[in-house]
């Protein structure tokens, strides 16, 4: 099955692709984790993307679209994914329908997870990460067992650059211009899916299962 999540910056789809990934036995290619383990260990890519992503901004195409077709042809990919972050843009979209196509498959979902704007910039702020292994929690939606903690490897977590007021502000507007149209573009792929990502965590999850089925 080859899933991609939707939705605006602190959606929650990073929580629902890492829920999706677990109970149907799939990677779960994150492009953010990705550039993310990139700066953590200094390489060029790394580098290259960081000044973008710490403003707010998307990482141009030209670096995203070929690291991404790359993690897509490792050998775990074969059975299927679920891409949490990717495509971000109609030019991202149009590379994998292509890249997919040439090897004679497509999209099987594009999960919307729809929460209005007013909504996100309250939860960013109460997002925390760890920087250690990625794992991410909400102070009120999904707490970690120890108060800023990680629960999987005891590091303390952090509120991450790009998820302060200021950056989320320009991340909800790159949303609405670039990202926003790929709604559109998946309705007319007709693998389009809409889910209320007002619910709490586990409703959202079960409204996506429900369509998934058990596949
Ligand atoms: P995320 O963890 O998915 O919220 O991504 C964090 C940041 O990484 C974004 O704000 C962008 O700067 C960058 N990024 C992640 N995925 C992409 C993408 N598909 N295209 C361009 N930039 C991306």
């Amino acid at each position: 099955m080859k899933l991609i999540m939707l939705g605006a910056p602190g959606a929650g789809k990073g929580t629902q692709a890492k829920m999706i990934a677990k109970k149907y036995q799939i990677p779960h290619i994150s492009t953010g984790d990705i550039f993310r383990a990139n700066i953590k260990s200094q390489t060029e890519l790394g580098m290259k993307a960081k000044s973008f992503m710490d403003q707010g901004m998307l990482v141009p195409d030209e670096i995203t679209i070929g690291m991404l077709m790359d993690r897509i042809k490792e050998p775990d990919c074969a059975g299927g994914y679920v891409l949490d972050g990717f495509p971000r843009t109609i030019p991202q979209a149009e590379s994998l329908t292509k890249a997919l196509s040439d090897m004679g498959t497509a999209v099987d979902y594009a999960v919307n997870v729809d929460v209005p704007d007013d909504n996100i910039i309250g939860r960013m702020s109460g997002r925390r990460a760890c920087l250690n292994c990625g794992a991410t929690y909400h102070v009120a939606f999904n707490p970690p067992k120890t108060e800023n903690v990680c629960n999987i490897c005891g590091q303390n977590l952090v509120l991450r650059e790009d998820d302060k007021p200021e950056t989320v502000k320009k991340r909800l507007d790159v949303y609405h211009q670039q990202t926003q149209p790929l709604i559109d573009y998946y309705k007319k792929a007709g693998v389009l899916v809409e889910v209320d990502g007002t619910q709490n965590m586990e409703d959202v999850f079960k409204s996506i299962v429900k369509v998934l089925g058990a596949e």
